[in-house]
């Protein structure tokens, strides 16, 4: 379980000033769990502090995903935001197209590639998988 503190204490590992308005930041994904959208973060943002601007809240939320606070996803092409997995290793996830839960599965595709061609230096990569979780699964057609 991820707490206020320990994200608190990552923004100032990193140098970051601890703000109010990052706190509050942190405070929506954490009370959120689950995947919002950089427009959601903002509004919310927009109830505790007025005149703030929507590239402000994105820029902090792309440092934020920067120094792993939070993970990034593009669900139905819109990328969204969450709070980062208790899971510390390496790890890509599984998504559930219905509920947006998501689970951390610890695997990477580039751990079994084959070498690289033309001598590419791969700096990041992407992979997510997209289904339904135990729970939609099991609801019934309606
Ligand atoms: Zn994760
Ligand atoms: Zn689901
Ligand atoms: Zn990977």
């Amino acid at each position: 379980m991820v707490r206020l503190d320990d994200l608190v204490r990552k923004m100032s590992e990193h140098g970051w000033r601890v703000t109010d308005q990052r706190k509050t930041l942190a405070n929506i994904f954490l009370e959120t769990q689950s995947y919002l959208t950089p427009r959601e973060v903002y509004e919310r943002m927009g109830r505790h502090y007025n005149g703030l601007s929507y590239d402000t809240v994105y820029r902090n939320l792309r440092s934020m995903a920067e120094i792993g606070l939070i993970e990034q996803a593009t669900l139905d092409d819109v990328v969204k935001f969450k709070l980062h997995c208790a899971e510390h290793h390496h790890h890509h996830h599984l998504i559930c197209v219905k509920c947006e839960k998501t689970f951390s599965f610890v695997f990477c595709p580039l751990d079994h590639a084959p070498p690289m061609p033309d001598q590419f230096t791969a700096l990041s990569h992407k992979f997510e998988v997209y289904g339904l979780c135990k729970d939609c699964n099991q609801e019934p057609a309606s």
